[in-house]
C-alpha cells in the first residue's frame, strides 16, 4: 500500500486554510494545521477532518514565533515522520492609508504575513531536504502583484512572498523541492466579510467574471499545485482572481 502524504497548513480554523487541509484530507492526506485565536473549536475541526478519513494534528501556534513554529513543526515530525506538503496561508490585514498607517500596523503585517512563511519554511525544508521532495505553496495576493491603495503593509508583504517564493524554487529545486505562490483577488472568506456593501460593488466592477471567488475554488489550484500533477511547475505565481489582474 502506498504511504499516506501528510499536508501542513497554517492558519487553517477557518477561509481558505481550512478549504485546503480539508480538500487534502478528502483526497487521502493526514493534515498538521495550526490557528492562533483562543476561539477555536479544536474538537469540532477534528471531526471534521476525522469524517473525511484523515489523522490530524492540530495545535495553536503564532507563525510569527520561532519557539511556536518549531514546536508544531516537531510534533508534526514526531506524529507523522514527514511534511510531503507545505502552505503557507497564516495572513492578517491591518489597512491604512500611508499617511495613517503606523508603525506598529506596518510591522504587524510583515511580521506574520512575510517572515511567518520564512519561519515556517525554513523549519519544514530542513525535512523535505533530507526527504529529497516536497511541495511549498505560499499565499500572495492580486494586491502584491498590482498594489492597493490603503493596503501598503499588506500588498508589501504578498509581493515579498513573491520574491522569497521564486528564491526558494531557485535555492531548492535540485533537492527536488518546488515552491510556487498563488495571488488570489477577492475571495469569500472573514478577511473580506468586512466590507461594506458598495465596497463589493465596485470590486465587483473591478473583476471581468463579475464576482468574488470561493475558498474551494482557491483550494483546488492548491491542491493540483501540491500534487504530482504539477510536477514541472516551480517558481510560479499563479493569479486565481476572476481576470482582475492580466
Ligand atoms: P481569514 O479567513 O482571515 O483566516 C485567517 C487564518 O489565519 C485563520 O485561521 C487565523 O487563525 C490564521 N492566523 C492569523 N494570524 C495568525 C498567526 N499569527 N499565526 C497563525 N495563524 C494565524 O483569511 P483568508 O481570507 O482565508 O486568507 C487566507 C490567506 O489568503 C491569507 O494569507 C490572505 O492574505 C490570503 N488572501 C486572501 C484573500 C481573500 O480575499 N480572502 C485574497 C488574497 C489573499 P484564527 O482563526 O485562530 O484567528
Amino acid at each position: 500500500m502506498e504511504e499516506k502524504k501528510t499536508v501542513f497548513v497554517t492558519g487553517a480554523s477557518r477561509g481558505i486554510g481550512k478549504e485546503v487541509a480539508l480538500k487534502y484530507a478528502e483526497n487521502g492526506y493526514d493534515v498538521i494545521i495550526n490557528y492562533v485565536s483562543d476561539k477555536t473549536d479544536v474538537e469540532a475541526l477534528e471531526k471534521e477532518f476525522k469524517e473525511k478519513g484523515a489523522d490530524a494534528l492540530i495545535l495553536k501556534a503564532d507563525v510569527s514565533n520561532p519557539e511556536e513554529v518549531q514546536n508544531v513543526v516537531d510534533k508534526a515530525i514526531e506524529k507523522f515522520g514527514k511534511i510531503d506538503v507545505l502552505v503557507n496561508n497564516a495572513g492578517i490585514t491591518r489597512d491604512n492609508l500611508l499617511m495613517r498607517m503606523t508603525e506598529e500596523e506596518f510591522d504587524k503585517v510583515l511580521e506574520i504575513n512575510l517572515k511567518g512563511t520564512f519561519l515556517v519554511t525554513k523549519a519544514v525544508t530542513k525535512y523535505m531536504m533530507k526527504k529529497r521532495s516536497g511541495s511549498i505553496i505560499n499565499l500572495s495576493s492580486v494586491v502584491g502583484v498590482a498594489g492597493n491603495a490603503g493596503q501598503c503593509n499588506y500588498s508589501a508583504s504578498k509581493a515579498g512572498i513573491i520574491g522569497f517564493t521564486k528564491s526558494i524554487a531557485k535555492e531548492l529545486a535540485s533537492r527536488n523541492i518546488r515552491a510556487n505562490a498563488v495571488a488570489p483577488g477577492f475571495i469569500e472568506t472573514d478577511m473580506t466579510a468586512v466590507l461594506s456593501d458598495s465596497v463589493k460593488e465596485s470590486i465587483h466592477n473591478q473583476i471581468p467574471l463579475k464576482r468574488m471567488g470561493s475558498a474551494n475554488e482557491v483550494a483546488e489550484l492548491i491542491y493540483f499545485l501540491g500534487s504530482e500533477n504539477s510536477s514541472y511547475i516551480t517558481g510560479q505565481v499563479i493569479n486565481i482572481d476572476g481576470g482582475m489582474v492580466m
